[in-house]
């Protein structure tokens, strides 16, 4: 009997990643390509289309779906980009017309942080709970965010939801931001942001990335130290509004900052535990609710959360009409 197997595409500003994946397996095949940004859109479109047909001819089993993640924001579910920061001039891009129009072919398409999300969710932290709800953070260049409801991502009416890291942590003189506000968290908890804060407190100090803030830190830097307690504050100050409005079992935290979760959790779970009165009534240490509490902690699926969770996307919307159909009965 032939396999059945999905194609997921991580289209991201610096690379292009398209996978083969068998349900409830692994990855069968994994091709890496660079964005081609500098080419245009057509030249990008043109590259995902061939390493598509090049997984298709290998002759896998029977392809069930194709899974696209890509940065926001997105408007769903027409599929267009609106302004996107990570892919400069791609603004008012019909992505999903130009894909199926590519391939002749459906795609499902997805903002990457909610894939990423989904991942966790399936096949990662959210399996070694037991939950089927959940918020993920993705501390990078920007902190990106997803939420999963009840095994669903939850993308909002428009396709932009679950965009958290643009919560405000300052709301007086806040850093102005990318998305056009100010004093967002990405401000202050992004690897951009790191480096940022070391600057200034540092008397010019030319760190040129948060890997060397954070060697630093561990050095005993009192600056670089200082900036990770900051992190650690907007992250407890976003964490106590997201616990307090959501409720959810669980909350993660991914990408590239988390090497340094050692030196921001401290502050992070203080300042939760100081201000969520929801968080106090539901953490870990509260004996009275230690089998259903709130836990936030690292994602475990590393950076191809996001490459999964689009492969994933094809078989969750497939079971979802499933149930929508069982429903009506
Ligand atoms: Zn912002």
């Amino acid at each position: 009997m032939a396999r059945n197997y999905t194609i997921g595409v991580d289209l991201g500003g610096t690379n292009l990643r398209v996978a083969a994946y068998l349900e409830g397996a692994e990855f069968l095949e994994v091709l890496n390509l660079p964005t081609r940004l500098a080419e245009g859109r057509d030249s990008v479109i043109a590259d995902m289309r061939e390493a598509i047909e090049a997984l298709v001819a290998r002759g896998f089993g029977r392809l069930t779906g194709i899974g696209v993640g890509t940065p926001g924001p997105l408007q769903l579910p027409e599929g267009i980009l609106r302004n996107p920061p990570n892919l400069l001039g791609w603004d008012g891009f019909e992505l999903r017309r130009s894909i199926e129009s590519a391939l002749g072919r459906r795609i499902e398409l997805e903002n990457d942080a909610n894939l990423a999300a989904l991942a966790e969710c399936t096949l990662g932290a959210g399996k070694t709970y037991g939950c089927d709800s959940l918020c993920m953070l993705t501390l990078g260049t920007g902190v990106g965010s997803g939420l999963v409801l009840n095994g669903d991502i939850w993308s909002g009416f428009s396709g932009m939801g679950g965009e958290a890291g643009h919560v405000i942590v300052a709301p007086h003189k806040g850093v102005p931001c990318g998305c056009g506000g100010s004093g967002c968290l990405e401000q202050y908890a992004s690897a951009t942001a790191i480096v940022r804060m070391m600057r200034e407190r540092s008397g010019g100090f030319e760190s040129t990335t948060a890997h060397d803030v954070y060697m630093l830190a561990q050095g005993g830097n009192v600056h670089a130290r200082s900036v990770f307690s900051d992190v650690g504050e907007a992250l407890g100050i976003t964490f106590t509004s997201l616990v307090n409005t959501l409720n959810l079992p669980l909350y993660l935290l991914g990408g590239g900052v988390c090497e340094a979760l050692d030196l921001f959790a401290p502050n992070m779970y203080r300042v939760l535990h100081e201000r969520s009165y929801i968080y106090r009534l539901t953490e870990p240490a509260n004996p009275a609710t230690s089998q259903r509490c709130t836990r936030i902690q690292q994602a475990e699926l590393g950076p191809r959360a996001g490459l999964l969770g689009a492969c994933l996307l094809p078989l969750r919307m497939q079971k979802s009409a499933v149930e929508a159909e069982l429903s009506v009965r």
